[in-house]
């Protein structure tokens, strides 16, 4: 990171005062744990969320660079090209059904493969859950999570990963994401009833989280839709309950020492 320009600073203060805006007094008006406002750990969370606004776009650079690379290779062929005709907001729901595999595949192996559980274990080291830990998270972890999604977008043509005209979508996707991901962490207690089963809500990221029983362990990956996990094999979403602890076991702690973001 050679320089920090202001304007990137200043995008993540105004992101950070909105998000605020709308989380602290939810969290407040309908909490489903009481912790204070100035919980522990929120400097570094607050750390976490202005690293993670910069570093993993930076980190990503070479691998999509990569990719788009590739990708030209691929455009000879006639199926190529095919989605460019699509009206955008076709488009945009193609990409958000595609990315939703990808970014499911991408959290799954990031909780069964160790050499990457070790970076995505900081983002589960957390004890309290609420919206801004979602920020949590090792950089590297968080470059991974959002290529992972991007990935396929890019290889089935749903978007053009060309430096030379950046393709709005992508990024929209990616925006909106990361927005639905802060709302899932929030410390609200929610039930939705029967919209919990088409879309993802803090109950089910919150049991994603929880460190109560191994059985209930490594659940509910799915960034939007809980259908993945249904189709997947890894729903758990009890009609009423929520968990009672979250975190690491100490067999797991170790881990994520090797990950230390230093
Ligand atoms: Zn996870
Ligand atoms: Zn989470």
């Amino acid at each position: 990171m050679a320089e920090l320009p202001l304007s990137e600073l200043l995008r993540l203060v105004v992101w950070l005062g909105l998000l605020g805006v709308i989380f602290i007094p939810l969290e407040r008006l309908f909490p489903l744990k009481r912790a204070p406002l100035l919980r522990p750990q929120i400097r570094a969370d607050l750390a976490y969320y202005f690293i993670n606004g910069l570093l993993p776009r930076l980190l990503l650079i070479v691998p999509l660079s990569a990719l788009a690379w590739a990708v030209r290779h691929l455009q000879p062929i006639p199926f190529y090209g095919w989605a460019a005709s699509l009206p955008w907001r076709e488009r945009l729901l193609l990409i958000i059904l595609v990315a939703e595999v990808g970014g499911y595949w991408g959290h799954r192996l990031s909780h069964e493969v160790p050499w990457l559980w070790r970076f995505h274990a900081v983002h589960h080291s957390a004890a309290h859950i609420d919206w801004l830990v979602n920020s949590r998270g090792h950089p590297v972890d968080i470059a991974f999570g959002r290529f992972s999604a991007l990935l396929p977008v890019y290889v089935v043509g749903l978007a053009q990963p060309s430096a030379a005209s950046p393709d709005f979508l992508p990024m929209f996707y990616t925006v909106i994401a990361t927005t639905w991901s802060f709302f899932v962490h929030a410390n609200v207690n929610w039930r939705l009833g029967w919209l919990e089963h088409l879309i993802a809500t803090p109950a089910f990221h919150h049991w994603h989280h929880t460190n109560d029983d191994r059985r209930h362990f490594n659940k509910n990956y799915a960034t939007f839709l809980p259908l993945m996990d249904r189709i997947f094999g890894t729903h758990f979403l009890p009609s009423k309950r929520w968990p009672l602890s979250y975190g690491l076991l100490e067999a797991q702690e170790g881990e994520l020492e090797k990950a230390s973001v230093g």
